[in-house]
């Protein structure tokens, strides 16, 4: 028999960040945030007092030992709360990057960044997308040397990267990954954290993103880095997995914000048809308004029913070994490809029905949009990449071959 209830913990969880973020991330307080490119510093420090970042990691590193179901949970509320997708941003880079990280960190990484970042006062993000491409990571062009510390010396350029700015501010870093042996391929990769202003690291730009204005995206430069051997993160010649890894966890948290995201849009819009009334009557009753709605409702319990499943393999994964990288890696991939492209197509329809209304910024969907989008583009992979993923792991590597 199979279970799809959420345990009490669960439930109370999701009810307690509801009612916090009910309070604290108001539609209009999001409005704000797009507006003037910020998330509020209170708004960062009560996440970390409600223990919302980093709630993946051990008790003993700062977080509370949250499963992957419940980390997902969280991911669907902020993305319910803030449908610009930037505050989803800031928790989810950490809730799954953060779980890797830690787990490859040396005690020196985890007391100087990770804890800090737990309690809202610090960030780790991810740095791994290069000006030449994101999505070839074997491509990438970032070397690795060994310096005489016994650590690295690391050169190269990190672009369209998340938090760069709210990382400088309070001293935090990120997982960079990168050659230290080419001719092996992409088994000659090895990662390290590299704080964001460290000697040798330049913040190059911050883009001027279309979408989920409230955090920023920017690019860093690292000429002659020498990290120490303890901010090596994970084994020597690992780096290409251990970014595999980190890209698992964030995809199933990035596809609930977006279902999250779309549920909001779903509510706004259903409100909008009771009132809004066209030919004598409101438009909820014309079917082909309640068709267009009862196809997004379809699509939207199928794929978040996909995305808890995922989580719930994820937990099997970490706490019983169950399943392996490659057998998750397609169901997570299915979550990446199908979650973004339904918020965004749910905004889109949602958006038509509110004609003219919609298309103005007094309307809050144009941010929801705006910002979705940058999911089916970006962050852990384009659409294209989870389909690879998916036809590999359905057909067989020999059909499959990108090089
Ligand atoms: C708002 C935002 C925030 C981001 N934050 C981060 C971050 O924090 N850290 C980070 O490391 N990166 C981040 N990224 C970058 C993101 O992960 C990359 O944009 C993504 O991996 C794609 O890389 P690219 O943009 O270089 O596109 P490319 O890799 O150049 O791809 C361009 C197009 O070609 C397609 N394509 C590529 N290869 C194939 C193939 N073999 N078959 C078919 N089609 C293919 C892609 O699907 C895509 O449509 C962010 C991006 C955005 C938009």
């Amino acid at each position: 028999m199979v279970d799809y209830s959420f345990t009490e913990e669960q439930e109370l969880f999701r009810e307690a960040i509801r009612e916090w973020l009910g309070k604290n991330l108001t539609l209009e307080q999001v409005r704000e945030n797009d507006t003037k490119h910020e998330l509020p510093k209170s708004l960062v420090k009560g996440m970390g007092d409600l223990g919302l970042l980093l709630l993946t990691l051990p008790e003993e590193d700062g977080g509370s030992d949250a499963d992957w179901v419940t980390a997902t949970i969280g991911a669907e509320e902020l993305g319910y709360a803030d449908i610009s997708v930037a505050s989803p941003v800031f928790y989810l880079v950490q809730a799954s990057w953060g779980y890797v990280i830690n787990s490859l960190a040396s005690e020196t990484v985890k007391e100087k960044y990770i804890r800090r970042a737990a309690t809202g006062n610090g960030f780790i993000g991810i740095g791994v997308t290069e000006p030449g491409g994101g999505s070839d990571v074997a491509g990438f062009k970032t070397t690795f040397k060994p310096n005489a510390g016994g650590g690295w010396n690391i050169n190269g350029e990190k672009c369209y990267i998340s938090g760069t700015a709210e990382a400088a501010e309070v001293d935090g870093g990120y997982f960079v990954s990168g050659f230290n042996n080419r001719a092996a391929g992409h088994r000659g990769m090895t990662a390290a954290f590299v704080p964001i202003n460290y000697e040798g690291v330049e913040i190059t730009k911050r883009f001027d993103n279309m979408g989920r204005m409230a955090i920023s995206t920017g690019g860093f430069k690292m000429t002659d880095v020498n990290v120490p051997a303890d901010y090596q993160l994970g084994e020597t010649n690992r780096g290409f997995y251990n970014t595999m890894e980190g890209f698992d966890a964030a995809r199933v948290l990035v596809s609930a914000s977006c279902i999250g995201a779309a549920q909001r849009a779903m509510e706004i819009g259903m409100d909008y048809i009771k009132e809004r009334h066209a030919f004598g009557q409101p438009l909820a009753k014309y079917q082909g308004i309640q068709f267009d709605l009862a196809d997004m409702v379809a699509h939207h319990e199928a794929i978040k029913t996909l995305v808890y499943k995922t989580a719930w393999m994820l937990d099997k994964r970490y706490k019983e070994n169950k399943y392996n990288a490659l057998e998750l890696s397609k169901y997570i991939s299915m979550c990446k490809y199908l979650a973004p492209h339904h918020a965004l197509d749910t905004f889109r329809r949602v958006l038509y029905w509110m004609g003219a209304y919609g298309y103005t910024k007094e309307c809050p969907l144009e941010m929801g949009m705006r910002g979705v989008m940058s999911y089916c583009i970006g962050a852990e992979g384009t659409a294209n990449i989870q389909k690879i993923v998916i036809s590999r792991e359905t057909l067989g590597r020999d059909w499959t071959k990108t090089r």
